[in-house]
């Protein structure tokens, strides 16, 4: 395994991590999960991605126990929660958000549903407009000071709110986000390469990237239809099916079918290759992967023997089949 700093931080993260979302709670039972971190920490991973809303918290109740059960060092590993859509299908107005109130209540109800005594990253998984950004600021550096989080992030927020955050920050002398997670794949790259360029050399921003595989398009799985057994297949996933298959009217399915050749032209699975050509970017701090099975996770960590393959040359091929 390689270990990265996230971003000017001292912590070191596996460059691979694995994360919960659709997964644990749902296809994924504690004793499935067991096995999968269990495969996971055998091969150096010591980051564990999850939130309040996976599975309305499910998720993490799953992850906790599978933590417990396998009696993992806690000061070796790392995990995380993340607060705004509420952890119950229909969340009342204090339920979600990045108010104080929400925060704060948010956070305790991770720390027992994971069953830790703190959580070392803790994101704001969506800009909250109906909340100052100093007041979340300011709940996050407490959070920190309280001892229940290590670093506070954020997911998915605009630059400029990024930016914003760490000004009330610096004004305050309060920890600032340490951390983005966005979406970030062969498909989905603006937000990373160009509207994050700037902040990683000025804020020292990390990233935790999600979605390599693109909910499972770039393994090139659906190429001819969609297997049941997937997660496009799940009847109450039929939003993201429209989302990841049919949105450009099928664009996106041609410019992952025109990588295929590229993945075996090294002899490598298609998984392999998407996940590589995510650690091939430095400003990557961590690829959080997401497998519904034990043998998906084993197959994609196998990504950092593609990685120094990943060549100028290489990666220039990559931009032309995709234009
Ligand atoms: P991916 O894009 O890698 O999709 C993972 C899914 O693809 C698996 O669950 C599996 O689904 C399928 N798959 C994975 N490997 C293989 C393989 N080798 N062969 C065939 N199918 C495969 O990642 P996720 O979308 O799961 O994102 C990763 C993590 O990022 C999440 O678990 C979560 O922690 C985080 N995340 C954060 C978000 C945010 O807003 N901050 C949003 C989304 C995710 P199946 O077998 O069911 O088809």
């Amino acid at each position: 395994m390689e270990y990265r700093r996230l971003g000017s931080s001292g912590l070191k993260l596996s460059a691979l991590s694995l994360g919960a979302w659709v997964t644990f709670g749902r296809q994924v039972d504690v004793a499935a999960a067991r096995e999968m971190i269990a495969c996971a920490w055998d091969h150096g991973i010591n980051f564990f991605d999850n939130a309040e809303a996976y599975a309305f918290g499910e998720a993490e109740r799953v992850m906790g126990a599978a933590l417990k059960a396998l009696q993992l060092p806690r000061d070796g590993y790392c995990v995380s929660s993340k607060a705004y859509f509420g952890a119950v299908e229909d969340p009342l107005p204090t339920q979600r958000g990045l108010s104080r109130k929400h925060l704060a209540d948010a956070c305790e109800q991770a720390l027992r549903r994971l069953d830790v005594d703190y959580l070392d990253l803790y994101f704001c998984h969506r800009p909250d407009e109906d909340t100052p950004v100093a007041e979340t600021v300011w709940t996050m550096d407490s959070l920190i000071r309280q001892g229940k989080v290590r670093y506070w992030g954020t997911s998915e927020w605009p630059a400029a709110l990024i930016r914003e955050a760490h000004a009330v920050a610096h004004a305050h002398h309060l920890h600032a986000p340490q951390m983005e997670q966005p979406q970030y794949n062969l498909l989905h790259r603006e937000r990373v390469e160009v509207e994050y360029a700037p902040l990683y050399g000025e804020l020292g921003l990390g990233t935790t990237i999600w979605s390599p595989l693109a909910s499972g398009l770039l393994t090139g799985k659906y190429a001819h239809g969609v297997p049941a057994d997937s997660r496009l297949g799940q009847p109450d996933y039929a939003w993201l099916r429209q989302a990841v298959l049919e949105e450009d009217g099928g664009a996106r399915r041609a410019r992952a079918a025109r990588l295929l050749p590229l993945a075996a032209e090294l002899g490598v699975s298609a998984a392999q290759f998407a996940i590589a050509w995510c650690l091939a970017n430095p400003h990557v701090s961590t690829v959080i992967l997401g497998a519904s099975r034990k043998t998906q996770l084993e197959e994609n960590l196998k990504a950092l023997d593609v990685l120094p393959r990943m060549n100028a040359a290489l990666l220039a091929r990559v931009d032309a089949a995709l234009r």
